[in-house]
């Protein structure tokens, strides 16, 4: 089941109700703009409310409060109303910086460079956290990783006109994706390629990376390792990406939806994690604490024999690249608190309240 609203614990605005929101695109009330972002699944694009366009059946419609929150979700800015316009009164700085990312398509700027244009950078991530509910660099990270989410979650085509896709032509395309994944794998070179999958969860969005019938990755759009976990695959596997389901990554997504229907425990996907020896040693023992439980970081090392190696076991915890199926989420403190999470603490309490016999959040 998907959710219809984005969750409110990733942003830091609460949204009006879905049936509001829904009127107030029907009324193409501008009013609204600001508020909310409407994203319309059958065709990936995502509007303010007042946009002119055709109205989208309700169904079809997923709310976000803030448009990094469409951009992680794999939504590209309509042409018509161009949401990634900012409205509204932000000061001129603020402004500024938006345009600067737009322009450098989500360029990461530096503290010492806001810094140089005498912006205080930690003014910026109050200013963001307070009025797009993310930091600047998670902004900026969803601008680099826009166009290659969108392109993922319409299963796009390489031999197919990119036109449908909303790009402007197939290099278009093509720089999207490879700005991101790298030049794409040809068709060829299936084989040996790393097949690129998207996946709809109720806690958001995810990619699946699968490689000669394992499957190798699974992580948020929206976490902010993604980009690394990508560079580290690219180098240990030495394989181009193409986005183009596999059977493995078809298994994953059917287990997924399982799992998260309270239907199944325990996933059957062949796994491939390589990494160092003392990474493989925890992430192997991840797989062993059985659902429903967990672990403490102190037990874990105690485990793979590394006593006192509390915080390397925690950060081999946070490198693994197949969330949830390595369940990274089972281990927690010593005093029972949460610990840390790469996906969002908030997402580690959800995965854990379903496997102790709890609804979802909603
Ligand atoms: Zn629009």
């Amino acid at each position: 089941m998907l959710m219809t609203t984005t969750d409110p614990r990733t942003t830091s605005r609460p949204l009006p109700t879905p049936r509001v929101m829904y009127n107030a695109v029907v009324r193409q009330d501008a009013s609204y703009d600001g508020l909310f972002y409407t994203g319309v699944r059958t065709t990936g694009i995502f509007c303010r409310p007042s946009c002119r366009a055709r109205k989208p059946k309700r169904e079809n419609v997923e709310f976000f409060s803030a448009v990094a929150d469409a951009l992680f979700a794999g939504y590209r800015a309509c042409l018509r109303c161009k949401p990634l316009h900012t409205v509204g009164a932000h000061p001129a700085w603020v402004k500024d910086l938006l345009s600067r990312v737009e322009s450098r398509e989500g360029a990461r700027l530096k503290d010492f460079e806001l810094a140089q244009d005498g912006i205080d950078p930690a003014g910026a991530r109050r200013y963001f956290q307070e009025h797009f509910g993310m930091t600047f660099q998670a902004y900026s990270r969803s601008r680099r990783l826009s166009g290659a989410l969108s392109q993922l979650r319409l299963g796009f085509d390489l031999d197919n006109t990119a036109a449908d896709a909303g790009f402007e032509s197939l290099s278009g395309f093509r720089d999207a994706f490879s700005k991101v994944f790298g030049e794409p794998a040809g068709k060829a070179d299936r084989a040996t390629a790393i097949h690129l999958g998207w996946m709809e969860t109720p806690i958001g969005p995810m990619i699946a990376g699968a490689r000669n019938g394992a499957l190798i990755l699974l992580e948020f759009t929206n976490r902010r390792m993604m980009e690394t976990q990508i560079e580290t695959l690219r180098k240990r596997f030495k394989a181009a990406f193409l986005p183009e389901d596999d059977k493995v990554i078809r298994q994953t997504r059917r287990e997924l939806d399982e799992y998260f229907a309270g239907k199944r425990r325990d996933f059957t996907i062949p796994l491939d994690y390589p990494g160092t020896p003392f990474e493989t040693r925890v992430w192997t023992e991840l797989l062993k604490i059985p659902y429903g439980q967990t672990r403490s970081y102190e037990e874990l090392a105690e485990i793979t024999s590394s006593r006192g190696a509390v915080r390397a076991v925690g950060s081999a915890n946070g490198r693994n690249r197949i969330a949830i199926v390595i369940p990274c989420h089972r281990v927690v403190n010593k005093s029972g608190a949460l610990g840390g999470y790469g996906g969002g603490l908030w997402r580690k309490q959800t995965l854990l309240s379903l496997e102790q016999g709890g609804e979802l959040g909603r």
